[in-house]
C-alpha cells in the first residue's frame, strides 16, 4: 500500500504529526507496534497526564544545540496545545510550577487525539512493527503486516525508557542506517543510587521526603526529594539526574530556607544537643543517621564555632556521590538521541536524506520534569506535520 506519509509510532509526537499532515490533505498511516495508541500518555503524570507547562522556553530542555527547539516550540506553543484541550472540553488544573494536569484521566487526552486523527482521515495500524526500511525513490517499509510505501517517513518511535511498555531502539537504528549521527542516549529523569556506604547509613529512611535545593555543576533545582531503599528520588533528584554524569557529586541544600549558622548562634550557649536542635528543622530519623555518620551529637555549648560552621556547611551542601541511576527501566525519558545538527529545526527533516523526519523523544532534545517532554512531542510533531 502506498501512502504520502507513514509515521513510525503512535505516541504523542507521531499522533500530533499525523493529525497535522492529515489536515493538509495527505494520505497518512501511523504504524504502532503496541496493541493500542498512546501507551505512555496513559501512564503519564500518575494517570493524569501532565500534558504541558504554562511556561515553556528552550532553557527547559537539554540538547547539544540549545537553540534547536526554539522554532518548533514557538510555532506550536503550550498555548496552542492548551487551546486544543479546551476545545475538547477537557478539565485541567495547575499542580505546581506551571504544570498542567487533567482533572480526570490521561485517557481524555488519548480520546482527544483519536478524535482529531479520525477527523483528519488518519489511518492507524496497531500490533504492527516496522522491521526494515529501504529508500529508493520512495521509502519501502517491511513490517510484520507486509510491505508499505511512502514519500515521507517520520520516525516517532521514542527513546529507550520503560522497555516494559514497548520502547525500542528502532529510531536510532534507522538514523544509523542512513548515516546520521547520534548523541549517545542515556537514562534521564531517573532515580539515583546510593554507594554501599551511604545505603548502609540512609537506606532505611525510605519514604522520607524533604524540600531541598539540589545542585550539579552549574544547574540547581528546588523541589522535593525522596529517600528510597536504593537511593534518592523525587522531583528534585529526577531533574538533576538529567545533568548528572557518573563519578560526579551532587550537592544538596537540606535547609534551603534557613541560615543554619545564624540559627546556631541563637543556641550557642544552651545545653541542648545538636541532634535535638537539628530535628526541629529536619526529620528526626534523618538527623540521627546524619549525626551518626558525620558529627556525633553533643550539647551545643560544647561545640566549637569552627565545628558549627562546618556542620552548617555540610547540611547546606550535603555531598552525595551516586554510583549510578536506576537505568532505562525507571527513567521517564531518554536524553541524547538523533543529533540535531542532522535535522532542520523548522521541519525536523534530515538535511541529508529528503523525506526522512525525526520527532519527539528520539531526537536529542530532552525536557525537564513538568510537562516539557510532551510539549516537545506536540511541537516537533506539529512542525513535521506542516512539512511532510
Ligand atoms: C512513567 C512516565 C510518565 C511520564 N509522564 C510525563 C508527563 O506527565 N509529562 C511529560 O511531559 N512527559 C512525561 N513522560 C515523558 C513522555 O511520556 C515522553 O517524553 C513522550 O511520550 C515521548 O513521546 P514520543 O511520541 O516521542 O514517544 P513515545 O510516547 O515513546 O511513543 C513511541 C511509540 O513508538 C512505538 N514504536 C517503537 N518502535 C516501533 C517500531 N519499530 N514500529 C512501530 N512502532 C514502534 C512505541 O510502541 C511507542 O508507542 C513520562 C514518561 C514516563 C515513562
Amino acid at each position: 500500500m502506498k501512502y504520502d506519509v507513514i509515521i513510525a509510532g503512535a505516541g504523542a509526537a507521531g499522533i500530533m504529526c499525523a493529525i497535522e499532515a492529515g489536515k493538509r490533505g495527505r494520505k497518512v498511516l501511523i504504524i504502532e507496534r503496541a496493541e493500542k495508541i498512546g501507551k505512555k500518555i496513559l501512564i503519564s503524570g500518575g494517570g493524569r497526564c501532565n500534558f504541558t507547562n504554562k511556561k515553556v522556553t528552550s532553557k527547559n530542555y537539554l540538547s547539544a544545540n540549545e537553540h534547536f527547539s526554539k522554532s518548533a516550540l514557538a510555532r506550536f506553543s503550550q498555548n496552542d496545545f492548551i487551546a486544543l484541550v479546551e476545545k475538547h472540553g477537557i478539565a485541567y488544573h495547575e499542580k505546581t510550577l506551571g504544570q498542567l494536569f487533567c482533572d480526570g484521566s490521561s485517557r481524555e487526552i488519548i480520546s482527544m487525539l483519536a478524535v482529531e486523527c479520525a477527523n483528519a482521515g488518519v489511518e492507524i495500524k496497531v500490533n504492527c512493527s516496522i522491521e526494515e526500511v529501504k529508500k529508493e525513490t520512495s521509502f519501502l517499509l517491511q513490517t510484520t503486516a507486509g510491505e508499505f510505501e511512502c514519500d515521507s517517513f517520520v520516525i516517532a518511535s521514542g527513546g529507550l525508557s520503560i522497555p516494559k511498555i514497548g520502547a525500542t531502539n528502532f529510531g536510532y537504528k534507522v538514523a544509523d542506517q542512513f548515516g546520521l549521527s547520534i548523541v549517545t542516549p542515556y537514562p534521564a529523569l531517573v532515580p539515583l543510587l546510593w554507594s554501599d556506604k551511604d545505603r548502609s547509613v540512609y537506606g532505611d529512611l525510605s519514604g522520607i521526603a524533604l524540600p531541598v535545593t539540589v545542585t550539579c555543576g552549574k544547574v540547581s533545582f528546588s523541589e522535593s526529594m525522596l529517600f528510597t531503599h536504593k537511593g534518592l528520588s523525587g522531583p528534585a533528584i529526577l531533574q538533576i539526574s538529567s545533568y548528572w554524569k557518573e563519578g560526579e557529586a551532587i550537592s544538596i541544600d537540606l535547609l534551603q530556607h534557613i541560615d543554619l549558622e545564624k540559627m546556631f548562634l541563637k543556641y550557642r550557649t544552651v545545653r541542648s544537643e545538636l541532634g535535638y536542635i537539628l530535628s526541629r528543622q529536619l526529620p528526626k530519623n534523618f538527623v540521627q543517621k546524619w549525626c551518626g555518620a558525620n558529627y556525633p551529637s553533643k550539647p551545643m555549648n560544647q561545640i566549637s564555632d569552627k565545628d558549627l560552621r562546618k556542620i552548617s556547611e555540610m547540611l547546606h551542601k550535603w555531598k552525595v556521590v551516586p554510583t549510578g541511576t536506576e537505568g532505562f527501566e525507571k527513567a521517564e525519558v531518554t536524553a541524547g538521541g538523533v543529533d540535531t545538527k542532522e535535522l532542520s529545526s523548522k521541519t525536523m527533516e534530515a538535511t541529508k536524506i529528503g523525506g526522512l523526519f525525526f520527532i519527539g523523544e528520539v531526537v536529542d532534545v530532552t525536557g525537564w520534569l513538568g510537562g516539557y517532554n510532551f510539549q516537545w512531542a506536540w511541537s516537533s510533531g506539529w512542525a513535521a506535520g506542516q512539512a511532510v
